[in-house]
């Protein structure tokens, strides 16, 4: 009888779960009929999240089933509604709508993450994200349109809400893309809002005078200390009794696990995360590992953990995709380890900066970071090139990926 190893979800761990936990069985010369891996997801595509301020946000997938197909990947087209760990199964919507039951033998849950928005009056019906494809979309969309309405002060402000790594992407890419919408000569004022008394407060200190440089050169107001307490379609109002005027509020409030978590184990983080062991498993569950935004993992020794980042979740899938091929084939398992960390944060058309460590020390700014950032955005991150050699080498555990 076929066994199964089912991976839910198409993201940067689901992508590299399934095509690590299929690179172990080519390994073991268990590519045949008797162990399957399969991936289920709501489309065959990767969602290129780290790109979603760019302009043209609807271009950031790539095609997965070349890639699944090259490595001997079954795709399932799915969105999965429940799991029982008890049964080993799951219970998903297929594309015509009907419930589907899928069972399993192993389980790699990589169903990332969604933005948080915290039930604020005006939040959900008054602002813009760049979280998923379709609401950058949205964004990209209300932006072109802006050019058509009177200009008023409201028209010209965009603000940004949430000072951290994304938000400093979209506000720093805006003056590039209105310019582009508006004309050269367009006066608008983009202000980042944020609650915390300094920028970029989850980045530390490290890397704050080359952000602090490039948001005063692209002409950009930071707000901090600043807490958002209502939005509604002319702007925002702020705890300390400020009002901003702005037909754009784009929210980037952090980020919280899948709920498809709370499903798995009540032993989660604050994210929503489930904690997982050294080999990314959810230890209080039989068959079941997590990877990627959906996991808290130790990346080290040294009391350093995974964070929600693409540079994480790829390295994770390797490792449960190894793991959760190595269980059914009685094999020892791998201790998922990531050392080192970087990160590259995209500073728009002033650059970018580039740190080591978690300390952040900066190790390049400017143009020289922002071709890096160039590089790790439209060709690291992406699926490999569909050739079942090409795939598998990629998908070795030990070839620990920084993007
Ligand atoms: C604007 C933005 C910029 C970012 N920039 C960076 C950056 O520069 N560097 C960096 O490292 N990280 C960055 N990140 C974070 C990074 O994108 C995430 O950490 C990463 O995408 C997590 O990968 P994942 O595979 O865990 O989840 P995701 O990429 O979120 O993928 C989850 C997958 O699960 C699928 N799924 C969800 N629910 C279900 C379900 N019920 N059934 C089946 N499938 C399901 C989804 O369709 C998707 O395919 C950024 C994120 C955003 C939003």
């Amino acid at each position: 009888m076929t066994q199964r190893i089912l991976i839910v979800g198409s993201g940067f761990a689901g992508m590299w779960s399934a095509l690590g936990a299929a690179r172990l069985l080519d390994k073991e010369g268990k590519s045949d009929s008797s162990i399957e891996v399969a991936l289920i997801a709501p489309e065959p595509v990767l969602h290129v999240r780290p790109r979603l301020h760019e302009a043209a946000p609807a271009r950031m997938t790539a095609p997965l089933l070349p890639v699944l197909e090259a490595a001997g990947v079954r795709y399932i087209q799915g969105s999965v509604k429940s799991i029982l760990t008890d049964k080993s199964c799951v219970i998903a919507i297929d594309q015509a709508g009907e419930h589907i039951t899928i069972a399993y033998d192993k389980l790699v849950l990589a169903t990332g993450s969604k933005l948080f928005r915290p039930p604020l009056p005006g939040l959900h019906e008054h602002t813009f994200s760049i979280d998923q494809t379709d609401e950058a979309s949205v964004l990209e969309t209300h932006l072109a349109r802006l050019i058509d309405l009177q200009e008023t002060t409201s028209r010209n402000t965009i603000v940004v809400v949430g000072g951290g790594f994304t938000g400093l992407e979209i506000a720093t890419e805006l003056p590039e893309r209105l310019r582009k919408i508006m004309g050269e000569k367009a006066s608008f004022k983009i202000i980042i809002v944020e609650r915390a008394q300094a920028i970029g407060p989850d980045l530390g200190p490290g890397p704050r005078p080359v952000i602090q440089k490039a948001l005063d050169a692209l002409g950009i107001e930071c707000r901090l200390g600043s807490a958002v307490m209502s939005v509604d379609p002319d702007g925002i109002d702020i705890a300390n009794g400020d009002r901003i005027d702005a037909k754009t509020v784009i929210w980037t409030g952090g980020m919280r696990a899948s709920s498809l978590t709370e499903q798995i184990s009540s032993n989660r983080d604050n994210l929503g995360r489930l904690r997982v062991t050294r080999d990314l498993r959810v230890g209080e569950v039989a068959n079941v590992f997590a990877a990627g935004d959906v996991a808290l993992a130790a990346t080290d020794d040294k009391g350093n953990f995974a964070l929600m980042s693409c540079q994480h979740a790829m390295n994770m899938g390797r490792f449960a995709g190894y793991n959760v091929a190595a269980e059914l084939l009685n094999l020892p398992t791998l201790p998922y380890e990531q050392a080192f960390y970087v990160t590259c944060l995209d500073l728009g058309s002033w650059g970018a900066v580039y740190t080591e460590g978690w300390e952040r020390e900066i190790k390049m700014e400017g143009n020289e970071a922002k071709a890096l950032k160039k590089k790790i955005v439209t060709e690291w991150i992406y699926p490999p090139s569909p050739s079942r050699k090409a795939v598998f080498a990629d998908a070795d555990p030990l070839r620990i990926v920084v993007a």
